[in-house]
């Protein structure tokens, strides 16, 4: 089983590339499953039926919107039909969710049937990470501890997700370098034994290799920390917004998972996990 289970198409507000295309580049490389996870953004992104009708026209140019869920699962459920003799097709969102945003997240949850749902942070207090919006004005210990601290009350609070998305993705935004301390790691900590003892996982995700980082998001060393403190469930993910990366570094990936100690990977049905040897 060779799955990629982190792809974003022209659904989401930072990709332009066609979802059959996406699917025809998956087919060619051999995969036998891919999982779709568009953006969803609340807190600085809106619903499409939901744009406030003064900064309508503004926020629809700065694409300032989460993923048109209707047509996104319409497209999907036709090409699903139109591939399923070449590849299994399913349906995932990537949430980028904050403590002040589980509400809207908790709606969205009851509202779409979905097989997969990665929870990631973006942002903290409105402010993105990729931009440089939360670093600003902070001390290097402060984001790092902010970011971590949001992803742990997010995961003592939310429940509906499966993955934890590219752990430890902010240093690729973080322009003073390494910052490693006893602190993060213990922060690190509580987040995977939350996950573990509420049945999540997290992903591996290989775009730390496109973006230079030389290692997955998280890094082996967290892989490791996960493995040891009895963590099970993980997948593997691309994140892939642009033509050539679908299922880049997925093997590779798996080897470091058998390096480590992992017998497993999964893959997700209707938000359970389908367990795969490596
Ligand atoms: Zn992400
Ligand atoms: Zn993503």
């Amino acid at each position: 089983m060779k799955a990629d289970y982190h792809i974003h198409t022209s659904f989401s507000d930072d990709c332009d590339y066609p979802m059959e295309e996406v699917i025809q580049e998956a087919i060619s490389k051999g995969l036998d499953e891919i999982c779709i996870t568009e953006h969803v953004d609340y807190g600085v992104h809106f619903d499409r039926d939901k744009l406030p009708e003064d900064r309508k026209e503004e926020l629809l140019k700065e694409n300032k919107v989460n993923v048109d869920y209707p047509a996104y699962l319409a497209r999907l459920e036709e090409l699903k039909e139109k591939y399923k003799n070449q590849i299994t097709v399913k349906k995932g969102l990537e949430y980028g969710i904050q403590v002040s945003t589980i509400p809207d997240f908790e709606n969205l949850y009851k509202t779409y049937d979905l097989d997969f749902i990665i929870n990631s942070c973006h942002q903290a207090d409105n402010l993105e990470f990729w931009n440089q919006d939360y670093q600003k004005g902070k001390s290097q210990r402060d984001y790092h501890v902010g970011y971590y601290t949001e992803i742990l009350n997010v995961a003592k609070n939310y429940h509906h997700y499966n993955v934890l998305g590219h752990l430890d993705h902010q240093i690729r935004y973080d322009l003073q370098g390494e910052y490693l301390t006893k602190e993060i790691d213990d922060l690190i900590d509580e987040i995977l034994v939350t996950a573990i003892k509420d049945d999540k996982g997290i992903e591996v995700n290989t775009s730390g290799f496109h973006y230079k980082i030389g290692d997955f998001h998280p890094s082996k060393s967290i892989l490791k920390r996960y493995y040891d403190l009895g963590g099970k469930i993980i997948t593997i993910g691309s994140d892939s917004h642009t033509p050539g990366r679908v299922g880049d570094k997925v093997d590779e990936a798996k080897e470091a998972l058998k390096t480590i100690g992992f017998k497993e990977f999964c893959t997700f049905e209707n938000m359970k996990p389908i367990f795969h040897q490596l």
